[in-house]
């Protein structure tokens, strides 16, 4: 049996005793299968990124981006084996896997600028004689955990600016799809990233309680599901971290009377279903306004939904591909049958989908709900899978309150000709990422991703400037050079600009 393991600064001379399978989704078998380590292996890796950290902050800023140029050119080179071995063991097409590639390599392009975000703030003459700048410092040693959805992605988030601003990092990726966040560090390697600075420990809850209990880690970032974030941020707060935690999510699209449809349900079939809706930033939940846009949105979507091919991934012609592992596609084929028990019109029904020659593969076809409500637990809980519902509002006050009042407050995207009604619906919607008449809005590299509510726990985004305060902290330097005259008088009083 093939096996994945970690990626370290050091020969690994411990008996590994713990592994996960690694499943290939369009057929169903084992294909690998992953060490997972434990507080033993977690120490060794802090000590080695100790040893390492220090001379890494101290290569000037242009030098660590350039490692960043380095590594961005390598990726490009690396493109299709990195997008072949992704979408094996993930299931999601090919197109999507360099999707997934490409969103953590933009990334990487805001780190090649670190130079520039890093240059500080500088007062002259704050008081008499004294001038007070400010700079960033890096933390030490950060850690991301991270999910089985964007295991190129939300890697590259974490670690590109956690590097580049002079950190240590150790990644431990997802059980579930392991070998690709070990390739990129490798590739790292190959940039000229020295020994020690990122490594892959591979693991699940142990690791994980390892690095949040562990004295020398600074900093860690998250992103999964929302209780396993909750829990990440408290145990991680309590031990005296900086964590950022990212959760699950529920995203709606609310639908206004004046939207052209045909556009809304083209950019649905791909926001509900692409990547199998296995996205924090899919679009589960579609709101048409009014009764009349309801019918004509619902017998649009029908044969739209119809027409979707699910396939292999590496079905070039595949919208979409299997879901990550069984217990996955049974958990969302359980919310279906749910939703019908809670009383929701299930218009097209994906279970039981069967893929010819794949008939073991975590497929599901595509699923439709309709008069679904906010007391069904199908709506309040995230499926994470190919299902889209629609839960039917009357007015624009009616469809704001449904996500402004969800748990969960990831995305939202509104669909309308109407410019006030868009402004109106930006401003007052309790969700952290927008969408005017664009179904997916992950924003760009250079600004900042970020739901708000059981979506993400502490207070700082991923990525852009909201990822440089993360991972680094400010000092402030207030000076002066007296010129010999001393003063005096002795300043019992705090000093002030008055
Ligand atoms: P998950 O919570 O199961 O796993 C995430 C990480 O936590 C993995 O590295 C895993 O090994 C670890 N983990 C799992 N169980 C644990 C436990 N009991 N204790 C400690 N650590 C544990 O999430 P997933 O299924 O891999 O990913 C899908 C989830 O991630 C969805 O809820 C999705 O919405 C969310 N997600 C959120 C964002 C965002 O930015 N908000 C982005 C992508 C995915």
């Amino acid at each position: 049996m093939r096996e994945i393991t970690h990626k370290l600064a050091f020969e690994n001379a411990q008996a590994t005793t713990r592994f996960s399978d690694v499943f290939d989704p369009n057929n169903g078998t084992v294909q690998a299968r992953v060490t997972l380590g434990d507080k033993a292996l977690l120490d060794a890796a802090v000590q080695a990124a100790k040893q390492a950290q220090p001379a890494w902050a101290a290569v000037n800023p242009q030098r660590r981006a350039r490692v960043m140029f380095n590594f961005k050119a390598l990726v490009e080179q690396h493109m299709d084996e990195l997008a072949h071995m992704l979408s094996s063991e993930h299931g999601k097409v090919i197109a999507d896997a360099k999707g997934d590639i490409q969103r953590g390599l933009e990334v990487i392009e805001f780190c090649c600028g670190i130079p520039h975000v890093l240059k500080g703030e500088f007062t002259q003459g704050a008081g008499p004689g004294i001038d007070v700048y400010s700079f960033r410092q890096p933390l030490g040693i950060g850690v991301g955990i991270t999910p089985f959805n964007f295991p190129a992605m939300i890697p590259l988030w974490m670690s590109g600016v956690a590097i580049a601003t002079g950190n240590a990092f150790i990644l431990k990726p997802s059980e579930r799809d392991p070998s690709v966040p070990v390739r990129l560090a490798e590739l790292f390697q190959e940039a000229g990233l020295p020994e020690g600075i990122l490594q892959v420990v591979q693991g699940d809850k142990e690791m994980v309680d390892a690095i949040l209990d562990h004295p020398d880690i600074a900093a860690v970032s998250f992103v999964g599901s929302s209780d396993i974030a909750h829990y990440v941020y408290k145990r991680g707060v309590d031990a005296g971290k900086r964590v950022q935690a990212m959760g699950g999510a529920k995203n709606h699209g609310i639908v206004m009377p004046d939207a052209d449809l045909d556009q809304v349900v083209s950019d649905l079939a791909g926001a509900a279903f692409g990547s199998a809706g296995e996205r924090c930033m899919a679009l589960p939940v579609v709101v048409p306004v009014g009764e009349k846009t309801a019918i004509a949105l619902r017998e649009k979507l029908i044969p739209a939904i119809h027409a979707l091919r699910v396939g292999v991934s590496t079905d070039s012609e595949a919208h979409y591909g299997p879901v990550v592992n069984a217990a996955h596609k049974a958990k969302v084929e359980s919310y279906i049958q749910m939703g019908v028990d809670e009383g929701a019109e299930l218009v097209i029904d994906g279970r039981g989908f069967m893929l010819q020659g794949h008939e073991q593969g975590f497929f599901i076809g595509p699923s439709l709900f309709d008069r679904v409500t906010t007391k069904m637990r199908t709506y309040q809980e995230e499926i994470f899978g190919p299902v889209l519902q629609i839960v039917r509002a009357e007015t624009f006050e009616e469809a704001l309150e449904l996500p402004s009042q969800h748990q969960y407050g990831n995305g939202v995207a509104l669909f309308t000709r109407n410019g006030h009604a868009a402004r109106e619906f930006a401003a007052r919607v309790n969700v952290g990422m927008v969408g005017i008449n664009v179904p997916i809005p992950v924003p760009v590299a250079y600004h900042t991703f970020g739901g708000w509510k059981r979506s993400a726990f502490g207070d700082t985004n991923q990525h852009g400037m909201e990822g440089v305060k993360f991972w680094t902290k400010v000092k402030t330097v207030t000076q002066r050079w007296p010129d010999g005259g001393a003063s005096a008088d002795s300043a019992f009083v705090i000093p002030t600009m008055g």
